[in-house]
Formats: structure tokens, C-alpha cells, sequence
């Protein structure tokens, strides 16, 4: 139906020059004969611990890992016990729910807010109770998920918060006039660099960054079969080592963090303001908060229709999510009742392309929602 060239949804080839960055990358660890537990690892946790504002961070093999492992951390710390509640967004990517099942918790789920579309914090604190021990703060699709005044009360009662910051890398709240990282608002935060991400790895990868370093220490031993020393065992644990090469790779794609951010930005703008379609709800862009647009989720009640019409004309989109973690088969009986804001979200938001899109491309694809 068109001639012009098709805008894909994402595309994850490295353009000319980052791909020679990350050859150079690959080489100097194959030279290096130092593939695990080495110096690539240890200059990537001091560099994104940066980048979170925390004391320091552990590599980890990937996203849910890092997640797992801060839970069984905080269980062998004696911080959280099996059957200790803990709430969660009931929109998440199901990935932020697994940890918590596997861990023995009790996940209960809250609906988002429609604005964030992060947890609804005050709903949060209604569902606690005095077995509620956790809060996984979700900064889903890149919009930080936090209230400074019901984190405060939550730390207050004892409930420990950690932060799923898969989407988020680079994302910040303003505090008391001060930006502070997503990353660092809770105990500990969870890092993924699957290769979708705004930073990806060339494969799995993930880390926990956090500012208590017995935790960190904790989760460093857990991932490496439990062992604080060589051939120390104190932990039945496990292997969730961040490779050497990958730790390579990610470090140089944190180079370009702020560039990435930078063009997801300029696309959520350009859409903000030239989107103008009465079937179609744009995402909020939020003050005193800095999104960093892992996805641009619109809302339309007619969604899969506009799907179509916009693949008609070369254009891809992707939906996240399409079914909830709690109409999953493997959850069905795990998390039994119904979340109809979830529910309405999951039938209703369709993603536009945001990584590396001109803003022609841009502008091509706002014409075509506004074409609807
Ligand atoms: C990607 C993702 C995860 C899991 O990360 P992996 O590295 O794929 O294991 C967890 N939570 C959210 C919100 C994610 O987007």
C-alpha cells in the first residue's frame, strides 16, 4: 500500500560504527584469556553503579535472575521469609511476578495507576497488611514507578522495596530538588540487558545495584554456587554469572546512554505534540520525572484495527502486554481473581516504534495514527 520504506518496530543490528565498537569489545576479551569473574565485570559494576547512584552493583546473568537472587538474599539475611507478602503491579511484564512465587512469597497483585502506569501506590498501601514484607516498584516502559511519601511510610512499617529497573537505565525522579536515579530509590534495584533493552547485551545480561554491600556481597556468593571464597560453600546457590565479553559489550553501549535517551526523548516529544488522533490516548509525559521511553504505549479502544492499518502501511508496532501475568496458564491458579484496570490496559495499548527512529520517521508514524 505504500512505496515508501517500512519503519520495523525495532530493529537490533549495530549501525557501522557501534558495531566496530563492539568487535573491538569482543577482541580485546578473546585476547584477554579472561572470560568470568575478571576485570571487564568488575569495570562494568563500577560504571553502572554510577549510573544508578548506589555504592555499587553486581553483574548478574540476567533481569529475573538478578531479581531472584536479591529475594533469596534477603531470605538468607533474615530480612524476608517464606509467606511474607509482598505487592507488585498487576500490569507488569510476568517476569517481575516468577521471583516472588518461586521465593515461597505471597504475591498480591495492585492495580497501576492510569498515569504512570506503574503501581498505584495508594492502592499499595491500602492492600498492606502486617505479614506485607516487599514492594517491587515496576518502572514499566521506562516511567519511574515511585512516591517518595508512601515509600518513606512503607520503609517505616518495615516493608523492604526493591525496584524492577529492567526498562528504566537512565531514569530519574527530582526529590527534594535533587534528581535521584532510578536504581537507588529502593534496598536494591534489578537490572536486565536482554538485548531489547534501552542498554542490551549481545545476549542475556542483568545486575543488582544496590547501596547495602551485604546484599550485594550476598548476591555476588548466590550466583556463584554459593560460595564467598573459593571452594567455600555457605550457600546452596547457584550459577548466574554476568560473562566477561557481555560485560565488555555493555560497557561500551553505556557510553551512549545519554544519546539513547537523549533520540527515545525527541520520538516521545514529536509524538506528544503532532498525535492528534480523538481514538487514540497518548502516554503522559510527567513533570519532575525523567522517562527514558523504553516503549511509547498509546491506548485505543479500536487497537488491533489500528494495528492492522498501521502494518498496512509499513508500520510495525508490538503490544505489551497482551495478556496479564494473572490470565497466564502457569498463574491461573496461583493468582485467582480479576484486576480490571489490567484488563482493560491489556486489550487496549498498542506500542509504537521509539529506539533509533529520525524524526521523518517519526512524523511518518504519527500522520498514519492520525490517518486512523
Ligand atoms: C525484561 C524484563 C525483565 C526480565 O529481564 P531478563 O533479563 O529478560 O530476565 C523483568 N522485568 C521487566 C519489567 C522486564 O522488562
Amino acid at each position: 500500500m505504500t512505496s515508501e520504506q517500512p519503519i520495523p518496530f525495532l530493529t537490533l543490528q549495530p549501525d557501522e560504527a557501534a558495531a566496530a565498537e563492539l568487535q573491538e569489545a569482543a577482541r580485546e576479551v578473546i585476547e584477554s584469556g579472561r572470560y568470568l569473574n575478571g576485570p571487564q565485570t568488575a569495570a562494568f559494576e563500577r560504571e553502572l553503579a554510577a549510573v544508578a547512584g548506589t555504592v555499587g552493583a553486581t553483574g548478574v546473568s540476567n533481569g529475573l535472575d538478578a531479581m531472584r537472587l536479591t529475594l533469596r538474599a534477603w531470605i538468607e539475611m533474615g530480612m524476608l521469609h517464606p509467606s511474607d507478602e509482598a505487592l507488585v503491579a498487576a500490569n507488569t511484564y510476568i517476569a517481575s511476578i516468577m521471583p516472588i512465587v518461586e521465593m515461597g512469597l505471597r504475591p498480591v497483585l495492585v492495580e497501576p495507576s492510569p498515569v504512570t502506569l506503574g503501581i498505584d501506590w495508594h492502592r499499595a498501601l491500602e492492600a498492606v497488611t502486617p505479614r506485607t514484607r516487599l514492594l517491587i516498584a515496576v518502572h514499566l516502559y521506562g516511567t519511574p514507578s515511585w512516591d517518595a511519601a508512601i515509600a518513606a511510610e512503607m520503609k517505616s512499617r518495615g516493608i523492604l522495596i526493591l525496584e524492577d529497573n529492567a526498562q528504566a537505565i537512565g531514569a530519574a525522579v527530582k526529590i527534594n530538588d535533587r534528581w535521584q536515579p532510578t536504581g537507588s530509590l529502593g534496598d536494591a534495584a534489578a537490572f536486565s540487558f536482554y538485548p531489547t533493552k534501552n542498554i542490551g547485551a549481545l545476549g542475556d545480561a542483568g545486575a543488582v545495584t544496590s547501596s547495602d554491600t551485604e546484599l550485594l556481597a550476598t548476591v555476588r556468593a548466590l550466583a556463584n554456587y554459593g560460595s564467598d571464597r573459593r571452594y567455600h560453600n555457605i550457600y546452596q546457590g547457584y550459577n548466574c554469572r554476568l560473562d566477561e565479553i557481555q560485560s565488555a559489550f555493555l560497557r561500551r553501549r553505556l557510553r551512549h546512554l545519554e544519546a539513547i535517551t537523549a533520540s527515545r526523548n525527541a520520538t516521545a516529544r514529536l509524538y506528544d505534540s503532532a498525535i492528534n488522533n480523538g481514538l487514540v490516548t497518548r502516554p503522559s509525559i510527567l513533570k519532575n520525572v525523567r522517562q527514558v521511553w523504553h516503549q511509547y504505549p498509546v491506548l485505543c479502544d479500536r487497537r488491533d484495527e489500528l494495528r492492522r492499518h498501521l502494518a498496512d502501511r509499513g508500520i510495525g508496532t508490538d503490544i505489551h502486554y497482551a495478556v496479564p501475568p494473572h490470565k497466564q496458564p502457569c498463574y491461573r491458579d496461583v493468582l485467582p481473581g480479576s484486576w480490571p484496570i489490567t484488563e482493560r490496559l491489556a486489550d487496549r495499548l498498542l506500542s509504537l516504534p521509539i529506539a533509533g527512529i529520525s524524526a521523518p520517521d517519526a512524523q511518518r508514524v504519527a500522520d498514519a495514527v492520525n490517518a486512523f
